[in-house]
């Protein structure tokens, strides 16, 4: 094996994100030589159309499944003490709450789940019952503002400094000798056969530059549906954010806050180094279908396209994100609820019907290997993810994630494990400000 990791040339397309990028990390560290790795992607690493280049991202453990809950306990030990990402956590901590009767019923079922799983969690984990337990963990809040709210405090979460991740590991991988391309270069057409027309070995991208490989990894996040036909397994959906700017006063105030995150009206984030706090709501997300032929694809299909803030760049929103936004300033942030946003933006992922990532080889193209299905909760994952697509190229991948991971079509995408399908961007005006397709 150490002597084929020398020689194997991979190429990873999307390799600017956040799956992408941690595969090249991991393929440095289990000693592929650097420059058998050829990273293409649109936009430089960190790609600013990836779900990755944010201000920050949350931390926290998920216990869905075994595999979250195995995948989460091991990224948040990277990001505690790996040293390549260790600065970019804050480890604030997170409230997770509520004031609907229902709600706090499946937070406190959650809250036990987590300690009944005997991973030492119940160190960690903590239910705050009444407002001055609340106010002992969120000064900056009023006794008044928090009444009736209920909810997990959980010392094992907080935000992650998620483009500045992404840009250690795409500094790590430059210094090292990977092999780069961007731009028209960078950007995926469509796979290469060998003669028996089932062995991928390669790619070419849109200028008509052809790279050859032994693997080819397509992480090309909400966009791989776009690229090869995956059968209707993954939808991709857009989520919305806004930004904040603080005096450095109000940002004083507001330092070291947890995560504050609400089901029912969306989540804020700690102040950054330059006093811009992110707001997002919670919903569960756009799609923009399209008629569209993906690579294997016999005919065109009705297939949601991305269209990223980094290829249209005065897109926003759609209006009513702007009104479910605004309710959650005024429910966590009352004191700045008329302040003006200076960024409003969509991001994009791909949702599978179950919510599990799709990371497995094509089922008819030998070497082609689909690492994608983020499902919207991946970025947390990106110290270790890498780590087990590797594995999975390798052959070597635990049973239960190759399970998990598997080609498997069918199932409803489209809602997937949320409270209801995605409405579509052709019904909700307001976002679209350039008319370039
Ligand atoms: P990406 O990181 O998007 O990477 C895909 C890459 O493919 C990009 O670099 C892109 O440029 C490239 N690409 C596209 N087309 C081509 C092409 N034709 N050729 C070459 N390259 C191409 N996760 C969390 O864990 N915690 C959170 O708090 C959280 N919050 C979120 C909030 C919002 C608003 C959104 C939108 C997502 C959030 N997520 C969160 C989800 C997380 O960001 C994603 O799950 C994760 O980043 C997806 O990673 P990916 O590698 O699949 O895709």
């Amino acid at each position: 094996m150490a002597s084929a990791r020398k020689t194997t040339k991979v190429i990873i397309v999307g390799g600017g994100g956040t799956l992408g990028s941690s595969t090249a990390l991991h393929l440095i560290r289990r000693g592929y030589t650097p420059s058998n790795i050829t990273i293409l992607d649109t936009y430089p690493i960190p790609s600013s159309q990836s779900a990755g280049h944010d201000l920050n991202k949350i931390m926290s453990i998920r216990l869905r499944t075994k595999a979250d809950l195995q995948l989460s306990l091991e990224a948040l030990d990277m990001w505690k003490h790996d040293p390549l990402f260790k600065p970019f956590f804050h480890n604030v901590g997170m409230f997770d709450c509520s004031s609907e009767a229902e709600n706090i019923t499946e937070l406190r079922e959650y809250y036990q789940a987590l300690i009944d799983v005997n991973a030492g969690l119940d160190k960690t984990n903590f239910w705050l019952d009444s407002e001055d337990e609340i106010l002992s963990k969120l000064s900056c809040f009023t006794k008044e503002q928090v009444k009736g709210w209920k909810g997990l405090f959980t010392l094992d979460g907080g935000w992650l400094a998620a483009s500045k991740a992404i840009n250690a590991i795409g500094l790590f991988a430059k210094s090292q000798g990977v092999q780069f391309e961007f731009g028209e270069a960078g950007t995926f057409k469509r796979p290469l056969f060998a003669d028996d027309e089932v062995t991928c070995h390669g790619v070419e991208t849109i200028n008509g530059s052809k790279y050859f490989a032994d693997k080819v990894i397509m992480a090309a996040g909400a966009w791989t549906p776009t690229l090869i036909d995956l059968e209707g397994q993954c939808v991709s959906k857009a989520w919305v954010l806004a930004h904040i700017q603080l005096t450095p006063e109000e940002a004083a105030a507001y330092k070291n806050i947890p995560v504050v995150y609400d089901g029912s009206y969306g989540f804020f984030f700690e102040p950054n180094e330059d006093g811009i706090i992110k707001v997002c709501d919670e919903f569960p997300g756009f799609t923009r279908f399209k008629t569209h032929q993906p690579y294997g694809a016999g005919e065109p299909k009705c297939i949601s396209v991305p269209r990223s803030h980094a290829s249209h760049p005065t897109d926003t929103y759609p209006d009513a994100s702007e009104v479910s936004i605004r309710k959650a300033v005024a429910r966590f942030l009352p004191g700045l609820k008329d302040r003006p946003f200076v960024n409003r933006a969509m991001c994009w992922c791909t949702d599978t019907a179950d919510s599990n990532l799709l990371i497995c080889e094509h089922p008819k193209w030998k070497n082609l290997i689909l690492a994608t299905g983020d499902s919207g909760h991946s970025f947390k994952m990106l110290p270790n993810i890498g780590k087990h697509i590797v594995e999975l190229m390798e052959g070597t991948l635990q049973q239960d994630l190759l399970n998990y991971w598997k080609w498997r079509p069918g199932g409803d995408a489209l809602k997937s494990t949320r409270a209801a399908p995605a409405e579509d961007l052709a019904d909700m005006p307001g976002w679209k400000h350039d008319a370039r397709l």
